[in-house]
């Protein structure tokens, strides 16, 4: 029996473990995706608690909480920190077999050397001895993000952020390159004309554009991504249940706008029509300014009504969609490259029923370009774990290069994340390692080695232009 999380967790055999030891271990983390919040980084925060490290705002922990049968009050609600983790570290042991037992021992130990396991007997001791580090100078965010040797972060940004965060990160001369992604979700959602009118109304303001019509309005999101580049901005991102690539003209989309700006509720066909216009020209920005663009799709939102009225979105209700997908993607993809304007892209998907569908699409509007021009993007969300992403890896490998990836990111709001990145290379270099094992690969380590730092790092660093 192999202890558990030792030196050659996840590694079976010597050549997985040479593999990772010797190649992908020590490599530098660029995360070219994430949720960290900048005026964190910029404050150069301590958390007060391991509650605040841990369980404010990570709807993983909490979802599996409200599995676990706690009341929402030691969750979201009036709890103090102290009895909040409590009961986190009670529903720890019945979280066996879910990613949160790897991660949550995986953070313990990475960040603070904390070899014990989560449970009622030990809680106390692990939030005390946590608590106290996270107050400590060497435990601010800055230096948990440097701890685990990263490079670059991307945060993810609304069109509307001044970017003042990032701006100040820069001239502290923070080592770490901490980046803004422009995500323009709430420009596009026309179905709450009320909420979306006054998004535009606070756009007229920052980017100094008057908006009058549907032309000024992407003038006005234009300016803004202009801005963003600026700020060192490189990549932009998109959430969505799917890709809209619907036909439409500019007459239509014009009125679509005047009855948005009168706030008439719109038809169905209309709201396509109007996404498609909005994704394309966001598509034709990102082609024009070298930056890559990512599309997360698949997500089925807010499906708890009582949750989402007392407790707002991304608390912990969204799910797996089953949009249909491979259509409007061909379609969208195909009319950017008619023109040679497509960016270089990266699609998530969150049904791992379209994992087969994705890694064959991408191969149609590979153009030699550049190495991996079309990415299938890393195993995301309800699938960043060991079964999801090692279907992902394997997907593409059965379908396109796996060679050509740029691995992964940690999509995360949390600074004790980084070890997913560990996760993702140890499950990387097993699948590999046991290849050559089984005698379907050459034993040629040096070769394999440099494919895996590859991916790890080295794919990521040419790709992107940080
Ligand atoms: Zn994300």
């Amino acid at each position: 029996m192999k202890a558990f999380l030792d030196d050659n967790f996840l590694l079976n055999g010597e050549t997985a473990q040479r593999l990772y030891h010797d190649y992908a271990a020590g490599l530098p983390i660029i995360d070219y995706h994430c949720h960290l919040p900048p005026d964190e980084i910029a404050g150069d925060i301590n958390f007060k608690n391991l509650t605040h490290a841990w369980l404010y705002g990570d709807h993983y922990k909490w979802r599996a909480m409200r599995a676990n049968g706690v009341n929402e009050q030691y969750i979201t609600g009036k709890a103090s920190d102290e009895e909040k983790f409590m009961q986190w570290a009670a529903t720890v042991p019945y979280t066996l077999r879910n990613p949160l037992y790897h991660w949550t021992h995986l953070e313990l130990r990475r960040y603070f050397g904390e070899h014990k396991l989560l449970s009622p007997p030990t809680a106390k001791e692990v939030y005390d001895e946590c608590s106290a580090k996270l107050q400590s100078p060497e435990y601010s965010v800055r230096n948990l993000v440097t701890k685990m040797k990263v490079e670059v972060v991307c945060t993810t940004d609304d069109p509307l952020d001044d970017l003042a965060h990032h701006q100040k990160i820069k001239q502290d001369g923070y080592t770490v390159k901490v980046l803004p992604t422009f995500r323009p979700d709430k420009a596009m959602q026309v179905e709450d004309t009320l909420n979306l009118n006054a998004y535009i109304d606070k756009l007229e303001g920052i980017s100094g554009v008057a908006i009058k019509d549907f032309e000024t309005y992407l003038g006005a999101l234009k300016a803004r991504h202009d801005y963003f580049a600026a700020n060192g901005c490189k990549l932009s991102d998109h959430g969505l249940e799917q890709i809209y690539a619907g036909d439409y003209t500019d007459t239509e989309v014009k009125a679509i706008f005047k009855k948005i700006r009168h706030n008439h509720s719109l038809m169905p066909l209309e709201i396509t029509k109007f996404k498609s216009a909005m994704l394309f020209n966001f598509a034709l920005w990102d082609h024009e300014k070298g930056w890559v663009q990512q599309y997360h799709l698949g997500a089925l939102r807010n499906n708890n009504a009582r949750a989402l009225s007392t407790l707002g979105p991304d608390t912990g209700w969204d799910s797996i969609g089953d949009f249909s997908q491979a259509r409007e993607l061909s379609k969208f993809m195909n009319k950017l490259d008619t023109t040679n304007q497509l960016a270089k892209t990266i699609i998530y998907n969150l049904n791992p029923a379209d994992n087969e569908m994705i890694a064959a699409m991408i191969g149609n509007f590979n153009d030699g370009s550049v190495a991996g021009k079309i990415q299938f993007g890393s195993a995301w969300w309800f699938l960043d774990q060991k079964d999801g992403m090692t279907r992902q890896l394997n997907a593409l490998s059965n379908m396109g290069l796996l060679s050509r990836m740029v691995g992964m990111l940690t999509d995360s709001r949390s600074f004790l994340s980084f070890p997913r990145h560990e996760y993702f290379r140890r499950l990387l270099c097993n699948l590999f390692g046991e290849d050559i094992d089984n005698g379907e690969l050459p034993a040629d380590i040096e070769w394999t080695g440099k494919i895996i730092q590859d991916i790890c790092y080295y794919n990521a660093k040419n790709y992107f232009d940080f």
